[in-house]
């Protein structure tokens, strides 16, 4: 089932009924950023807190293995279903290996996922751990920096265990998010997710 359709099929959500959101944490305000800060405002995301018919549950899986303030990481030698399959790995900019941190990381998201019974989770992309569409082709601070198709190590794990994830890029997805729980909302149809965009087409030459 495509994304779209999944969110179409999705309840439509009461006060007493909510549909369950896992959201990355940084996206909802919280300081949880490498250097103390919520890595830039995304109004998409912020959007979603004011409506009492969503339960927003947060989760900064770096802060959660590392700490804030922590390094930066990215993932060397494939996506983040490699390393959850032993074949990549993440490093911190200063190359100490947190392959085993970011995989402790992505478990508990998936159980916080599970208990809460989620319904859909919207991630950071680009981020090592949050990416659900693009991320790094390993070290973001080098001089030809690489993006790569792919999910980071929270995104990846969630999705094996059967979840969905857009990310605050998702706008066409999102659009049918706020639809869904406000009928009054009238859904932009020239809006579009990451991948339809027009920087995803031009860099991936789809
Ligand atoms: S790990 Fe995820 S939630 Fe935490 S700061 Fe990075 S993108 Fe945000």
């Amino acid at each position: 089932m495509t994304y779209k359709a999944y969110l179409k099929q999705l309840k439509v959500p009461t006060k007493d009924n909510p549909l369950r959101v896992l959201v990355s944490a940084c996206l909802t305000g919280i300081m949880c950023g490498v250097s103390g800060d919520s890595n830039g405002e995304y109004p998409s995301v912020l959007k979603l807190l004011k409506y009492n018919t969503l339960k927003i549950v947060t989760f900064c899986p770096e802060d959660f293995s590392f700490g804030t303030p922590r390094e930066m990481c990215d993932i060397y030698g494939g996506t983040g279903l490699d390393v959850l399959n032993g074949k990549a790995k993440v490093l911190t900019n200063t190359g100490i290996d947190w392959t085993e941190g970011m995989i402790k990381a992505s478990e508990k998201m998936l159980e916080i996922a599970q208990k809460n019974n989620i319904e859909l989770a919207v991630m950071m992309d680009i981020s090592a751990a949050c990416g659900s569409q693009v991320i790094y082709d390993g070290n973001r601070y080098a001089e030809n920096k690489i993006y790569q198709i792919g999910k980071g190590v929270c995104g990846a794990q969630l999705t094996r265990g059967g979840f969905k994830v857009i990310s605050q890029r998702d706008f066409a997805s999102l659009e049918m998010l706020y639809s869904k729980v406000d009928n009054t909302h009238p859904i932009d149809t020239k809006a579009k997710d990451h991948n339809e965009g027009d920087w995803y087409m031009e860099y991936f030459k789809k």
